[in-house]
């Protein structure tokens, strides 16, 4: 079968030109497809079949079931060759699926691959017009025409090749990073790992235990953070942040601003020695501000590099340049309060973005009282909680006075599922986290009363549904379909009762709780929107990184070279942020093992006879592919080709129509618009509305 072929040197050997020249009478081929009934089940093949047979150029017009199968694909070589074609118009689904199938596929009876006009006739005509059969067949046989129109004015271009640079960036340290960069490392390439944080592990260091199988989270994560930090192919660097990214797929320029720890890391020995010395306390971010940690610290026991770093906001020697107990304190003369920012530049051939999410933090005024009562808190505040190696060693305690909670509650979808607040997606995990957890606090405190205020269970992963039923038949965890209306504390115990309308059993019940746990969802990181601007990433609606198609490409972007891994692209879970790392290393490999990568030709070209070198195409273009060069007519604009995405923003913009897109010509488009004004034959649109009244009549 034809399939998209893998790049590869033989590719220059193949044929580039067409058969015959371009200056001869264009020979059409067109294919009309029936996609099963997605087309055929609206439009009536037959009837634009014929329609389309007898336009000036087309010399076999033929309609197939799938015409992206095999049989059809061989169908269209076989007429291809018989009838001296060309030039293909193909009419079935969006180009976005299948136009390098069936540009294989034409290539492969000796044409250019660029001399493929498609038509979509599935996405914009029969899903759209499924109720007006007539109507939508008149508007396929139309959209043909146009095609046709323009595949007569298609000329042959050719992809370039550029090499490869076989190294790689990953932004972010946490699961799916540190995945995605063992495995680029395991198969031989350079990696740059660059975490904004101190320590790389992200929010799964964060946790206790984790769902389905409860293995300890630092216990799986330990091992495979130490594991990177020591790989000869991998370059960590941590406390940094890309503050720029230049260039095309397979060279891309990194800028890295590495923040200044005041502490050199081959000096540190990570003894501890400075903080125990340090006066300072303040709140430890990592432990959700449970516990505090000093001013010079590493956040967690476990943190990759065990490398210290000063915070410098809260440090005296920075507000009053007195103390420097630290610097007294550390046998290896590690610390260096006179440290700066240092710059790196690395080149690498792609990029793997894992930058993760935040955890939705409720509202102010919202009516879960979080702000407002101690003994609200969160599902990753219960996670620091009820770790080991957390700020209570594991011990469940209610904030307001460090008793333990003899009943808690768990709510769901907080900061979820809720159109008011622009976050209508489910977060994925949150239903699942509070079962492990209240499986956790039943095993610490087994006469421990627990309720989960729910809105739908979505128990949809591997060994879930088997969590589910666990937890409610074998550790007693009470399920409430209802989302609670009203919270309020009782002063003096500091216990909180829910109101709530249960709507199973159509009833408003209230109850006390010691402690509430709001299920807060995943929204995108800062970090993440911070790094998609340099990037040029584009977002779903949902406010998380978009892939380039969410079915057949989930781990590219509409970038070439750039992936996705993990929360970055939406809310999931620990195994679905490692497959999905694992499916963005081996994208970013298969591109960096050949040495070399086609660029297509479909960009903007500058004639520079018309250039006036105004530079409005540099400032317009989102991918920063013009450039303005000295000619010898004096100061020119030229597009960069790989960096080009073939937007046309800069040809609607040129004052001079110095610019035209490749296969998106005026003269192209102009044909596409008069053939649906005035039909090949050269009758009007009213002239045609006339004949067919009067066929009617
Ligand atoms: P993250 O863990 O968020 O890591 C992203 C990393 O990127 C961070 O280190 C961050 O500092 C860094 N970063 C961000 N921006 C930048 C930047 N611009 N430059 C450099 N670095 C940057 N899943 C399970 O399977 N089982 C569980 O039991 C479980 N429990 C959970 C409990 C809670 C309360 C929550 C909130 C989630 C839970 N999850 C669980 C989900 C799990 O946490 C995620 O699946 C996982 O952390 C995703 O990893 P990630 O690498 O995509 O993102
Ligand atoms: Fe702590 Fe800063 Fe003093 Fe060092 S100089 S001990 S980091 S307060
Ligand atoms: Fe030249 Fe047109 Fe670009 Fe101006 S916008 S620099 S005229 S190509
Ligand atoms: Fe930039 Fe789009 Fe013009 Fe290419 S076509 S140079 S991507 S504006």
């Amino acid at each position: 079968m034809s399939s998209p072929e893998p790049l590869g040197e033989n590719d220059a050997e193949r044929p580039q030109e067409p058969r015959r020249k371009t200056s001869q009478a264009p020979r059409i081929g067109v294919f009309v497809c029936h996609c099963g009934s997605n087309i055929a089940g609206t439009v009536d093949m037959p009837k634009v079949t014929e329609a389309v047979e007898k336009v000036p150029g087309v010399v076999v017009a033929k309609e197939n079931k799938y015409t992206c199968s095999d049989l059809g694909q061989d169908e269209i070589i076989k007429a291809i060759k018989e009838n001296d074609v060309d030039r293909v118009v193909v009419a079935a689904c969006s180009p976005r699926m299948h136009e390098p199938t069936f540009r294989s596929c034409i290539k492969e009876a000796g044409l250019n691959p660029y001399m493929l006009q498609m038509v979509n006739l599935r996405e914009q005509c029969s899903w759209v017009h499924s109720r007006e059969k007539e109507k939508a067949t008149e508007k396929a046989a139309d959209l043909v025409k146009m095609g046709i129109a323009k595949a007569a004015r298609l000329e042959p271009l050719e992809a370039r090749e550029v090499p490869v640079e076989q190294s790689s960036l990953v932004i972010g340290g946490g699961v799916a990073g540190i995945q995605a960069a063992l495995d680029l490392a395991q198969m031989g390439f350079k990696v740059y790992l660059v975490e904004s944080e101190p320590s790389i592990g992200g929010r799964m260091a964060q946790l206790d235990k984790t769902f389905p199988t409860g293995d300890c989270a630092i216990c799986i994560l330990a091992p495979k953070m130490v594991e990177l930090s020591r790989h000869p192919n991998i370059t960590l660097l941590s406390y940094s942040e890309v503050e720029d990214v230049t260039g095309f797929i397979g060279n891309y320029d990194v800028k890295i601003r590495r923040k200044a720890r005041y502490v050199v890391e081959d000096k540190c020995v990570g003894c501890g020695e400075c903080a125990d010395a340090c006066p300072v306390k303040v709140d430890n971010k990592f432990d959700m501000g449970f516990g505090k940690r000093k001013a010079i610290y590493v956040p967690f026991p476990q943190a990759v590099p065990l490398k210290y770093t000063i915070d410098r906001e809260n440090c005296i020697y920075f507000k009053t340049g007195k103390c420097k107990s630290c610097v007294k304190a550390c046998a290896n003369e590690a610390i260096d309060h006179e440290m700066e920012d240092e710059i790196v530049d690395v080149k690498v051939g792609t990029i793997i973005c894992a930058t993760g999410f935040d955890i939705y933090v409720p509202m102010k005024r919202g009516v879960y009282k979080y702000w407002e009562y101690q003994n609200v808190i969160t599902g990753l505040e219960l996670e620091r909680l009820l770790n080991a190696s957390g700020p209570t060693g594991g011990h469940l305690i209610r904030p307001s006075d460090g008793e333990t909670p003899r009943r808690v509650a768990f709510i769901q979808c907080v900061g979820s599922r809720n159109k008011k607040i622009g976050t209508d997606y489910c977060s994925r995990v949150c239903c699942m986290y509070s079962m492990k957890n209240a499986q956790i606090i039943k095993e610490h405190e087994p006469d421990t009363e627990i309720a989960v205020y729910y809105n739908d269970i979505r128990a949809f992963g591997k060994g879930f549904e088997e969590l589910y039923h666990r937890v409610r038949e074998e550790y007693g965890i009470e399920f409430i379909r209802g989302r609670p209306a009203k919270l309020s504390e009782n002063p003096e115990t500091n216990s909180i009762t829910i109101r709530a309308e249960e709507t199973l059993l159509n009833k408003i019940t209230e109850r006390e709780f010691d402690l509430i746990v709001l299920s807060t969802g995943l929204k995108p990181s800062e970090g993440s929107l911070k790094i998609g601007k340099i990037l040029s990433l584009s977002l779903s609606p949902d406010g998380f990184f978009m892939e380039a198609h969410p079915k057949l490409r989930p781990v590219d972007t509409a970038v070439e070279g750039i992936y996705l891994a993990g929360c970055a692209q939406g809310p999931k879970d620990i195994p679905d942020s490692v497959a999905q790392a694992k499916a963005a290393a081996a994208s970013a490999a298969s591109i960096m093992s050949g040495k070399k990568v086609k660029i297509e030709p479909l960009t903007a070209l500058v004639d520079e006879e018309l250039c006036i070198g105004c530079e409005l195409c540099v400032d317009m273009c989102p991918y920063g592919a013009p450039e303005m060069v000295e000619s010898e007519k004096g100061t020119r604009a030229r597009i960069v080709e790989a960096l080009c995405h073939g937007c046309g923003t800069c040809v609607a913009a040129c004052p001079q129509k110095a610019i035209k897109a490749n296969q998106f010509t005026d003269e192209q488009i102009a044909s596409e618009i008069v053939s649906a004004l005035e039909g090949e034959d050269g009758a009007t649109g009213e002239e045609r509305k006339a004949s067919k009244k009067a066929e009617e009549a």
